[in-house]
């Protein structure tokens, strides 16, 4: 059986230059050096990492870090987020102002104002550019080497849904702590980031108070899962302890009214609960969840979500019909509902939940893309596309989007364009052999000139144009 690790490896990237020695020096780096190892980095991690891209949950994501980031008056980058599929409670960044949130993370928290606490850390380690200040201090700004460098380690080590890959980075990091002293000044950074942090995150009206718990749920979680597999040394980084203890020393200056203010969670609740139940490893949460006293709406929505994800069908319908009559009128829930019907053949069930969903939620973009595939299942085939095509303007990197763009303009017999949607909806799942395949059928359906200046396009760039971060 597959042995699920969750482990803390907030900021893991720090570890990574550790395995360093031999670069040559090549002077200050820049900001625009930054951008350039972000960029590359960021393109590695798109072909090795499964990114969430469902719209809800990134646009609450972007949203925080956006508030965020208006309060840090130094950050030099325009932040790019980047939400990864994976059970490590873990987030990091990357220079020239990537930040790479883990589905572990939301999944393990409490309020909005905790993984706030954690991003506004984030944010700190960019604006303070503490990977080119350490990057120069160790001689290592070849941007070549450390892109390669930063990649190797940092996505070998955490691809994918496997958590035994995420022991390999730990274990690396280990050796590496063990033989370097990098650790004393990522300890450095790691306040610094905590101290600029808190300040960021009391400035955009959070309570700082949940930067103190974050890091006690870490730690718990850690001692937790902390067992003979696990290298030793992960029991003292990063001395979470003595980050609590710093901290909560730290919140004695602040004023009461700002200790006291209270936690949002309604938000992040409902983000969490959908984050939970379509990227967690159903297999081994179901049993959990099953068995909890907890009936709220959002534990009904994550049970069902499981069950569909387990291909209980009979169990999520049940679920999904006991969460619509405790709660029938949570567009959220509508949706949710509709797009399990649809995908159970239910086009009726679908629609009605889908327009009411809509009545109430006009924007919600998951909605909008449910209620295209219901045209397309009517053979409504210019309306899916247009609504689609909105859809694409809002979420250029969303595959599904893609592939159900593909399908519909295949029955319109639109061949060129149904199979460039279709090749990067391939592109965006990682999947090699279908990218071939449509590429090739790209190339037979080029007709005109327009379709063969864009093939050109796309085999001199396999992400498609203007792709935007
Ligand atoms: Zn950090």
């Amino acid at each position: 059986m597959r042995k699920k690790i969750q482990i803390l490896l907030l900021c893991s990237f720090f570890f990574i230059f550790s395995v360093k020695d031999s670069f040559a020096l090549f002077g200050k780096m820049t900001i625009s050096d930054e951008e350039k190892i972000g960029k590359e980095f960021d393109t590695k991690a798109q072909s090795m990492l499964l990114f969430v891209e469902d719209p809800e949950i990134t646009s609450y994501v972007k949203d925080i870090i956006a508030r965020l980031a208006r309060e840090d008056k130094i950050l030099p980058f325009r932040i790019k987020t980047r939400i990864v599929q994976n059970s490590a409670i873990n987030a990091f960044a990357v220079p020239g102002g990537y930040i790479y949130v883990f589905t572990g993370l939301i999944e393990n928290l409490n309020t909005e104002d905790e993984f706030a606490a954690v991003l506004a850390h984030e944010i700190a380690h960019v604006s303070r550019r503490h990977v080119a200040k350490r990057a120069e201090q160790t001689k290592l700004t070849n941007i070549i080497s450390l892109t390669t460098l930063i990649a190797g380690a940092l996505l070998g080590a955490s691809g994918g849904e496997n958590s035994q890959n995420i022991a390999g980075a730990l274990i690396l990091g280990g050796q590496a702590a063990a033989t370097q002293s990098f650790l004393n000044y990522t300890r450095e950074n790691e306040q610094d980031a905590d101290h600029h942090g808190i300040e960021t995150l009391i400035a955009a009206n959070y309570n700082p108070k949940a930067m103190v718990s974050t890091f006690q749920i870490m730690y718990e979680k850690v001692r937790l899962y902390i067992n003979s597999n696990i290298p030793s040394y992960l029991s003292t980084h990063p001395a979470l302890l003595e980050r609590v203890s710093y901290l909560n020393n730290r919140l004695q200056y602040y004023p009461q009214k700002v200790l006291d203010r209270p936690q949002k969670n309604e938000q992040f609740l409902r983000i969490k609960a959908l984050a939970q139940g379509k990227y967690a490893d159903a297999s081994i949460h179901i049993e959990r969840i099953e068995k909890s006293v907890d009936n709220s709406a959002l534990a009904l929505l994550t049970k069902a979500l499981f069950y569909e994800r387990l291909n209980r069908k009979k169990n999520a319908e049940e679920t999904f019909l006991e969460l619509l009559e405790k709660e029938p009128n949570d567009p959220l829930f509508l949706r949710e509902a509709g797009r399990f019907f649809f995908q159970q053949g239910d086009l009726k069930q679908s629609l009605n939940l889908i327009l009411r969903s809509m009545s109430i939620a006009p924007n919600d973009t998951n909605t909008q893309f449910v209620l295209a595939k219901l045209y397309a299942a009517q053979k409504e085939n210019a309306l899916a596309a247009k609504l689609l095509l909105n859809l694409l303007r809002e979420f250029p990197r969303n595959a599904e989007i893609h592939q159900e763009l593909g399908k519909v303009l295949g029955k319109e017999k639109q061949f060129f364009d149904a199979h460039k949607h279709l090749y990067i909806a391939a592109f965006f799942t990682k999947n090699q052999s279908r990218m071939q395949i449509h590429l090739r059928k790209m190339t037979e359906h080029a007709v005109s000139k327009k379709e063969k200046k864009e093939l050109e396009q796309f085999i001199k760039k396999p992400s498609g144009k203007k792709r935007t971060p």
